[in-house]
């Protein structure tokens, strides 16, 4: 597949929210939603480096692995990431998402952007004068930040390309401590910290949770099992 231009990630998010009847502008639960489409899914510490992991079997089982290392925010963005892969990806193979260069991994990117950020969503939380005149102030960030559950530096690039800010706006707010500004505004961490290790949604399949839960296998291993599940000699 070509790199996916903005508008088009936009329209695939967009039918995304339609065909599992979540609305246009609403925040997603990250949770919820994959209860809702049935992806069974699991939280385990992973490297730094890594954030999550996809496959589908081949009677249509979706699973995923998501690092718990990550900010709660970043896994938001995982999930999306992932979901672009398990619906969109035209060549899905189990691989751990590191963030890399590739087409695929970009387009993954941008769906999770556009689809924890959508476009009327973000512009129903700006006045006026942040629209029009790029003083976007940091208490609508936050704001804006908390209602989607996503990473400060993630709502930060979404803004810029939406044309709310430019790129050295961008920068300056980047260097704000995350952290800090939010207690400032009276919000709590949990978003800008890791979470969630040992969760589980949907049903792992017995053996495959029994070694995860054990922590015996090595992330090499992790994604030789999903594969091993998406050729279905582990299905059902
Ligand atoms: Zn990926």
């Amino acid at each position: 597949m070509r790199r996916l231009k903005m508008q088009q990630a936009e329209m695939l998010a967009s039918k995304f929210r339609a065909d599992n009847g979540l609305g246009q502008t609403e925040p997603i639960s990250a949770k919820t939603l994959l209860r809702k489409l049935q992806v069974t899914a699991m939280y385990r510490p992973l490297s730094d480096s890594s954030y999550g992991i996809s496959c589908k079997s081949k009677s249509g089982r979706m699973f995923m692995l998501i690092n718990s290392n990550s900010t709660r925010g970043r896994q938001h963005f995982t999930i999306a990431h992932e979901l672009y892969h398990l619906y969109f990806d035209e060549n899905p193979m189990p691989h751990m998402c590191c963030g890399g260069a590739s087409v695929e991994e970009k387009n993954a990117d941008t769906f999770a952007s556009v689809l924890l950020l959508p476009k009327e969503g973000v512009y129903a939380m700006l006045s006026k004068d942040e629209i029009l005149q790029h003083n976007i102030k940091l208490a609508t960030v936050l704001r804006i930040e908390q209602m989607f559950q996503v990473s400060r530096s993630m709502l930060l690039i979404r803004l810029r390309d939406l044309g709310v800010i430019s790129e050295n706006e961008r920068q300056a707010m980047q260097s704000i401590p995350v952290k800090e500004s939010a207690l400032e505004y009276g919000y709590d961490k949990s978003l800008y910290e890791s979470g969630n290790e040992g969760v589980v949604i949907g049903d792992f399949g017995e053996k495959a949770r029994i070694l995860f839960e054990e922590g015996r296998i090595s992330e090499g291993h992790y994604l030789e099992l999903l594969k091993m599940i998406s050729d279905g000699r582990k299905d059902n």
